[in-house]
């Protein structure tokens, strides 16, 4: 796997579940809302987006949780790791975005815009100057760029 190669490979902690994709992102993003702070437990989640069918999976079936009406959350049944946002966007159809940090190489992987800053918590930011949208980043309304100052 090299940069702008469009081959992904990772998995979650324990090794379980594995994963391998052939594609380029759609999206790279930070997202702020509440649902992915709570699938990952941190103050944020960065997630790549990739077309339903560029991705396979290896070894153990992920363990998928209903988090809201269309929307699976996957993650490893056995050591728990946070795996995926899946659902369906837009003019994108099924879509799985994977939270950054399961990729066996998340340099290659840079986020370009912040999601859901409203809901960002006010003690934690990042000092880019990226695009940062109300909602769904690229669909919503862009508020501004950077941390407010
Ligand atoms: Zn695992
Ligand atoms: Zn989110």
């Amino acid at each position: 796997m090299s940069k702008g190669s469009g081959e992904f490979s990772g998995g979650c902690m324990c090794g379980a579940v594995r994963f391998h994709i052939r594609g380029t992102p759609f999206d790279v993003a930070y997202c702020h809302c509440q649902s992915c702070r709570k699938h990952t437990g941190g103050p944020v989640a960065t997630l790549a987006g990739f077309k339903v069918g560029e991705v396979s999976f290896t070894g153990a079936g992920r363990k998928l949780y209903g988090s809201s009406p269309g929307v699976h959350r996957a993650f490893c049944g056995d050591c728990g790791t946070s795996l995926t946002w899946e659902g369906e966007v837009h003019d994108k159809g099924p879509i799985m975005e994977f939270h950054i940090s399961t990729f066996d190489d998340p340099e290659v992987l840079v986020p370009t815009s912040h999601a859901n800053e409203p809901e960002r918590i006010g003690w934690f930011d990042v000092a880019d100057e990226l695009p940062r949208y109300e909602g769904l980043n690229g669909v919503t309304t862009l508020l501004h760029h950077g941390p407010l100052k």
